[in-house]
């Protein structure tokens, strides 16, 4: 049965072999139907059959292996004592999501009067011990700490009745293979196992023939979610070249200002290169490392929960089994290894029908990769120019305008101060003492040197960008003409102008004629035109810097991004 024959027969929660408990407990939380994960598991498993299921987080998957272990462990209960070694046990590669799903097998189970256990590396084993001795029914667990539970004698594996495996990719990822295998071997042959795994490489299939008994297959696209409710998720990509690819998350970042995101980097490596960055750029910008302990991992999301910062820096496996559920933007800084990576991760944004935004830096040979994500996910992902330090400077400058109205409205009374500035006034232009004042403000504030620009590439094949505007544009590197020089203006596009109002701005307001000036490029944010060399220096002089083009003023200077990378944003769209 397709995907879609399912969601369009999608059965109630009440077609499933649940007991009234647990249809109460799901009632209780908002579940109106089940997810597609858990139409199609949650009888199969009550039956007793092994599943190897292929779902991201997002698809309902803790439920789907949750409720039918409370089912069967409430049917085996009256055979089974309260000393009596766990019935269940969930492995997770971190304490983050043996909590998590802890706290949902908890919630599910409430009305059976279900025990559940989290163990987990990096807390005290004395209580997790004596819990085990107490007697507990489901006990969910990172792979390391249960192999020590185990080896202690306080973990019994001798009447587990399932096991599961959950984000089973992960797991491996983080080399815990042999803790799994060992864990496997202790279980009796006559458990239930279930394999959950958001991608499928060769090693888990391995590991689901060596551990599996026929299983029942399930493979789960994150988009098939809730019915009508897929995933809202702005996806962006930025192609730069690798060399400056963390210059540009910088302005983006900067520009797209996100509330509270993950930026995802290849390697630890990235991730401290690229916090150091972010921050200079006055982002708060925190990284998360996979070695890091469990209070400071705590610490740093729940300042990113609280809002003390904005961006958390990691690796997939430093970042898993984080669930923040105010998230706004998923970053790449470089594109994930597979498609199915990338879905992951951006699974973590858009859910419950808000909208989640998603960025990509793309190296002109990598374009090809977030095509095989269009055609996997059938939903496009957009190319956009980087902002150029122009667009930057000037949204910068908006904002401190933004800021001075807001405190001017709200008063500014502070006698003080007002005495300071006059006696200042006495001797200067009042203009000059403010613009003084601002430029020390921003100082104070850092601003980031984005003097080189960073260069305009194109994609490493011949399917480019689908909508390659402005500097994401597609053509090859151009210098001017000779005895020509290139001007750069920061109006484009984006504030309606076109070649023939730079060509009137420059003719009415220098001594050009319209037929000295060369060619003009019109991009998003900004203009560049072409005029003879040994005109440049009267026409910027005459012009004092700016002009004024579709009713507002727009600066006027030489393209220094041409002249410094040497292929700069010399380029037609
Ligand atoms: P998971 O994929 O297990 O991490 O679940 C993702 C989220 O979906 C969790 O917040 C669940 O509480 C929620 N959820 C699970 N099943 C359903 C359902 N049938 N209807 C609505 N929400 C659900």
């Amino acid at each position: 049965m397709t995907l879609n024959e399912h969601v369009l027969d999608l059965p109630a929660f009440s077609d499933l072999p649940l007991r009234p408990e647990l249809l109460a407990a799901v009632e209780e939380l908002g579940y109106t139907a089940p997810s597609p994960i858990q139409a199609q598991a949650i009888g199969p498993l009550i039956e007793g059959h092994d599943l190897l299921g292929q779902a991201a987080t997002g698809t309902g998957k803790t439920a789907a292996f949750a409720l039918p272990m409370l089912e069967r462990l409430a049917e085996l209960r009256p055979e089974r004592s309260r000393g009596d070694a766990p019935f269940g046990l969930v492995l997770t590669p971190t304490r983050e999501l043996a909590l998590q799903v802890a706290e949902a097998v908890t919630r599910y189970g409430a009305r059976l009067g279900a025990r559940v256990l989290t163990v987990y590396g990096g807390a005290p084993v004395g209580p997790q011990w004596k819990a085990l001795q107490q007697g507990v029914d489901v006990v969910v667990a990172t792979p390391g700490r249960a192999i020590d539970l185990m080896n202690r004698g306080a973990l019994r594996l001798d009447a587990l009745e399932t096991v599961v495996l959950d984000e089973a990719d992960e797991m491996l990822d983080m080399g815990f293979v042999e803790d799994i295998e060992t864990l496997l071997d202790a279980t009796p042959d006559t458990r239930q196992a279930v394999l959950f795994s958001a991608t499928m490489p060769r090693r888990i299939e391995v590991l689901a023939q060596k551990y599996l008994r026929e299983p029942i297959t399930v493979r789960i696209r994150r988009e098939a979610v809730a019915e009508g409710e897929a995933p809202k998720v702005r996806q962006t990509a930025y192609l730069v070249p690798r060399t400056h690819t963390t210059a540009a998350l910088g302005r983006v970042l900067e520009a797209e200002r996100p509330t509270a995101a993950i930026v995802f980097c290849r390697t630890r490596l990235d991730v401290d290169a690229v916090t150091e960055t972010l921050t200079a750029r006055g982002l708060r910008a925190e990284a998360l490392h996979g070695g890091m302990d469990q209070e400071h991992r705590t610490r740093v999301v729940e300042r990113l929960r609280s809002g003390r910062t904005e961006l958390l820096v990691a690796t997939d496996v430093a970042a898993r089994g984080l669930d923040i559920d105010l998230l706004t933007h998923v970053v790449n800084h470089d594109v994930p290894q597979s498609s199915e990576a990338y879905v992951h991760r951006i699974g973590r944004v858009g859910r419950a029908g808000r909208e989640g935004v998603a960025i990509t830096l793309v190296p002109p040979s990598k374009v090809h990769a977030l095509r095989a994500v269009e055609r996997l996910t059938g939903q496009p992902i957009e190319f956009a120019p980087v902002p150029t330090a122009a667009d930057l400077r000037a949204a910068r400058l908006e904002r401190t305008r933004a800021a001075l109205e807001e405190q001017l409205l709200s008063g500014t009374d502070a006698d003080d101060v007002r005495g300071m500035l006059a006696g200042l006034a006495a001797e200067h232009d009042l203009l000059d003492v403010a613009t003084a004042a601002v430029q020390l403000m921003q100082a104070v504030a850092g601003t980031p040197d984005d003097g080189d620009d960073i260069p305009v590439v194109t994609p490493g094949r011949a399917s480019g960008p689908r909508e390659a505007r402005g500097r994401g544009g597609a053509a090859g590197t151009r210098p001017p003409k000779t005895g020509m020089t290139r001007l750069f203006v920061n109006a484009g596009r984006a504030g309606g102008v076109r070649p023939q109002d730079i060509v009137g701005a420059l003719a009415n307001e220098s001594n050009l004629s319209g037929r000295d000036i060369g060619a003009i490029q019109i991009h998003e944010r900004h203009a560049l035109v072409e005029i003879p060399e040994h005109a440049a220096d009267d026409v910027l002089r005459s012009l004092r810097g700016s002009t004024t083009l579709k009713g507002r003023r727009a600066n006027v200077r030489r393209d220094r991004g041409f002249a410094a990378a040497g292929a700069g944003r010399g380029r037609r769209d």
